[in-house]
């Protein structure tokens, strides 16, 4: 039905959706900035349009340029990876508007997931556990509010409905910070995401990470693909992710991950996408669910091996998926370093020419980056440059491979958080595995890491 695709984003995630597309004997319509004129992404595509300057919002998040290119080239469909246009269902809609396929979930779909006071409900509708908290949005009354507060109990979090990248969140652990923090966090709200809605959930302290990756056709087939443990968070931003997740019961994760499915029939679901979830005391308590290709999308690959972005290509054309739940067999452990374009323990960020890059390799080891030696890593987006991935029989040949792969890597002329990686690698809890998502930024406030050269900034511990 279409046989050229418009790839509406940048970096590492540009070149995965290019080869997925390659796969499929599709062709390929690179976007760029001006700032990425000399990406690979735009080298490797049948054909590039520069759509703006280098601000985002004038070029990867300009919906009505990229419309443009893809009429102008005959692009068929368009790919939005993750972030900039991925979750905005006015983007998708308008897609559909043009006459063209959004490779992803329906529109009234990512709109329905995007309002997480919306999602929660569909989700305890299908059956999926949430965290304990406010039915629906909070209401404008603070005395209204403080009674729902005590309802739910405290410690407790106030979340923004529409938010995202942690950010438009606060935890409040005593009554009397109760009214600050709901009007600091709805003034947040309205600013970032353009939705004053609040609601609030109990703060679970000691929680990890676990979500739950699925496709499904949009025809009432759905399937899941097992479960990614990202409780190594900084700012609440994924550093490290595993699969499967360490110490927890098959049974339970299966459990969970069949519920997933049947909540993706009841939204009419269609594509890929991940249920993210807290899990404490043996408990998952959805939070959101992400109506895209994730970061993290490939380490469930290498457990699975399923190319999840030609899946996703292959539902958009319509196609069921080519797996059924009985063909999943998940084996061995995958593990995935970001490696970012920041300093290693300030985490400032760092820009500027790439003088070398030299990538790991051997088996089981894979690499998803955009990075060239003479490449100019700009200001004005992510920080992602690389993704390192091992995968091996078990979790500790897994690390051992990732240590060694991270000692191959070459990156000289900026800043990267490989030094970082190999001291948490080494840390004696991460090893034995199953750490809660403060581990990381308690490690980093102790200043426990080897290498560290001093406790670094790391802002307030937890959700803030
Ligand atoms: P976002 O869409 O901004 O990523 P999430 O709802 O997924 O927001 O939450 C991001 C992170 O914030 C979680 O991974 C967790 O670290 C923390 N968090 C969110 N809700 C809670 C909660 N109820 N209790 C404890 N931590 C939470």
């Amino acid at each position: 039905m279409f046989d050229k695709v418009l790839i509406a984003n940048r970096g590492e995630i540009a070149l995965r959706v290019l080869r997925a597309c390659r796969a499929l004997g599709l062709k390929t319509l690179a976007i760029y900035s001006e700032a990425d004129k000399d990406s690979r992404h735009v080298a490797l595509a049948d054909e590039a349009l520069c759509i703006g300057p280098a601000p985002a919002t004038q070029s990867y998040l300009n919906q009505g340029e990229i419309l443009t290119a893809a009429r102008l080239a005959g692009a068929g469909a368009i790919h939005p990876g993750y972030g900039f246009l991925s979750e905005n269902a006015g983007f998708a809609a308008a897609v559909e508007r043009a006459g063209l396929v959004f490779v992803g979930p329906r529109a009234e779909t990512i709109e329905l997931m995007g309002d997480k006071v919306n999602a929660k409900r569909a989700m305890l509708q299908a059956g999926v556990p949430c965290v304990p908290g406010s039915e629906g949005a909070l209401p404008a009354d603070p005395e209204a509010v403080r009674r729902i507060a005590g309802e739910v109990g405290y410690p407790l979090i106030v979340k923004a409905a529409g938010g995202g990248g942690g950010r438009g969140m606060r935890i409040v652990r005593r009554p009397a910070e109760l009214d600050a923090a709901v009007a600091t966090t709805r003034e947040e709200a309205q600013r970032a995401f353009g939705n004053p809605a609040l609601y609030i959930e109990r703060f679970l302290e000691n929680p990890r990470h676990i979500e739950i990756q699925i496709l499904a056709d949009g025809q009432g087939e759905a399937i899941w693909l097992g479960e990614r443990d990202c409780s190594m968070q900084r700012r609440h931003q994924k550093v490290i992710e595993e699969s499967p997740a360490p110490g927890i019961a098959r049974a339970a994760i299966s459990k969970i991950g069949e519920r997933c499915v049947e909540a993706c029939r009841h939204i009419g679901y269609r594509g890929a996408g991940t249920f993210e979830f807290l899990y404490e005391e043996g408990e998952f308590f959805f939070i959101e669910m992400n109506t895209r290709i994730q970061v993290e999308h490939g380490i469930s690959e290498l457990n699975a091996d399923v190319d999840l972005v030609v899946e996703q290509l292959r539902i958009a054309q319509g196609q069921p998926l080519s797996i059924r739940q009985s063909d999943v067999t998940l084996a061995g452990h995958a593990i995935e370093c970001r490696i970012n374009a920041e300093h290693p323990w300030t985490f400032a960020p760092s820009s500027g020419t790439v003088t070398s890059w030299l990538a790991p390799g051997g088996p089981g080891v894979r690499v998803d980056s955009h990075l060239f030696g003479g490449y100019k890593v700009p200001p004005h987006y992510d920080s992602l440059v690389a993704k390192l991935m091992t995968h091996a029989a078990t979790r500790e040949e897994a690390i051992a491979r990732m240590l060694g792969a991270l000692d191959e890597v070459v990156i000289e002329g900026i800043d990267s958080t490989v030094d970082l990686h190999k001291s948490l690698l080494r840390d004696p809890a991460f090893m034995k595995g199953g750490c809660n998502i403060h581990h990381l930024e308690h490690l980093l406030a102790t200043g426990a890491l080897a290498g560290q050269a001093r406790p670094a900034t790391t802002g307030q511990r937890g959700a803030a």
